[in-house]
């Protein structure tokens, strides 16, 4: 039977056979959070259109050609967040945080949604983790970011990974860069994109992200930032890799990464698994130190990364990680008789209220189903409810594994499953 409606293009359903796979990663990542104390923070869904255009600038993907904007019933124009970072930062100025204590360490998961060409790890409604570090430049907490990343994805137990860092420098820094990279592209002009021949003049170093083959090919031998950088950004990269050695993350220097954002500055980084095909980035962060002033609050650093559950879900498929089955039930119940299936919800309700999971099917009557039914799911227990010993007061435990059983008084039952 075929449905009659269809997913939308770039979307997916979790399903429950894959369920329990997306709350474990979220659970390992929320928890990696936790352990380097950054607090969770939920912001909606949707957002003005014009935090993403002011934040994200005007010449990028996202704002040129993602963004899923509409309007509402009076007129104003909103757009479902293609990223976390200007929302958490909206919040952060729109609440004051900053003036509560020290850094803000923040963490969020949750959909993001971009308008991109469909395939293989890229959809247009995404899951994405990310953090965001907000009121310090010291180069400590640019390492600290990474090495949070890092431990989560070590927590996964995925080994297929890379890190790659590299400088973005200051504004000053970018300057001198962007000419540099005009000067290189402009005897080029003709054979770059469109897209390109117009970031030549507004955004050259977008031109170093784009995606086309004979762009990239000219972009092989563009002059890199690192070689433009100033001693204050010099000293801060440094510092950055004399922190990640002693949190002994394993990284390399990949001058090529540029940030497809406008905002970033200083550290850039990114997380790869090259067993992934084209889309290859399991996550990527930054320092972002005009961000916050630029969306109305004070002149505040910050650092974060994003990176999408999805990627990750496939590599730790490719690396046979998930041993773990599904959720099973401790207990199976199986009533026989029509007294005993009268009364079992209150036995149910009995181990519940002890924490004891539990699974009862009303449709199988016969203990040939039930039991059968119990080995399907791999229960480790069941509990036959008998006519006659429910008047009694007892039921037979079973243990379905070892193949051995017991009789216990209902009164003893939750306090035994759970020892
Ligand atoms: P970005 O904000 O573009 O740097 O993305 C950060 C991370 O989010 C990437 O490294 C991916 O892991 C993930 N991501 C970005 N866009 C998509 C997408 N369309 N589908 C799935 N994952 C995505």
């Amino acid at each position: 039977m075929s449905s009659k409606y269809n997913l939308p293009r770039g979307t997916y359903d979790i399903l429950p056979d894959v369920s329990y796979k997306w709350e474990y990663i979220i659970g390992v990542f929320k928890n990696t959070a936790k352990l380097f104390n950054y607090k969770e923070i939920v912001t909606p869904i949707f957002e003005e259109a014009d935090l993403f255009e002011r934040s994200s600038g005007e010449t990028s993907d996202i704002v040129q050609k993602e963004m899923y904007k509409f309007t509402d019933k009076k007129g104003r124009v909103f757009a479902l967040r293609p990223e976390g970072t200007a929302p958490v930062v909206r919040s952060f100025v729109e609440n004051n945080l900053a003036a509560s204590a020290g850094i803000q360490k923040l963490f969020y998961t949750g959909p993001m949604f971009r308008y991109d060409r469909p395939q293989k790890g890229r959809y247009r409604q995404f899951y994405q983790y990310g953090v965001e570090a907000i009121g310090s430049n010291h180069p400590y907490v640019d390492a600290e970011v990474i090495a949070l990343f890092y431990t989560f994805i070590q927590k996964l137990g995925l080994t297929e990974f890379e890190v790659q860092i590299n400088s973005v420098g200051n504004a000053k820094v970018a300057e001198r860069y962007d000419q540099a990279l005009i000067e290189y592209f402009t005897p080029h002009k003709d054979e770059l994109c469109f897209d390109c021949q117009t970031r030549l003049t507004k955004k050259p170093r977008r031109l170093l992200d784009c995606k086309v083959k004979r762009c990239r090919e000219i972009g092989q031998a563009a002059p890199v930032m690192l070689d433009y950088l100033d001693e204050e950004c010099t000293a801060h990269f440094e510092q950055v890799k004399t922190y990640l050695n002693q949190f002994k993350v394993p990284y390399s220097v990949n001058p090529k990464i540029v940030r497809g954002l406008d905002y970033y500055t200083h550290t850039a980084f990114e997380f790869l698994n090259h067993k992934l095909g084209a889309q290859n980035a399991i996550g990527a962060g930054g320092r972002y130190n005009g961000l916050v002033e630029q969306i109305g609050g004070k002149s505040l650093p910050g650092i974060g990364f994003a990176g999408g559950f999805e990627r990750l879900l496939l590599s730790m498929e490719e690396e046979n990680l998930f041993s773990g089955e599904e959720l099973i039930p401790q207990v199976y119940i199986v009533a026989i008789g029509e007294k005993a299936q009268a009364q079992v919800a209150s036995i149910i309700s009995l181990l519940r209220q002890e924490n004891i999971s539990v699974e009862y099917d009303p449709e199988k009557t016969s203990l040939k189903a039930q039991m059968k039914a119990a080995d399907k799911i791999k229960s480790p227990y069941a509990l036959i409810l008998g006519d006659d010993e429910l008047e009694r007061g007892v039921v037979t435990l079973k243990y379905l594994q070892e193949r051995k059983q017991i009789d216990l008084a209902i009164s003893d039952l939750s306090s035994y499953i759970k020892s």
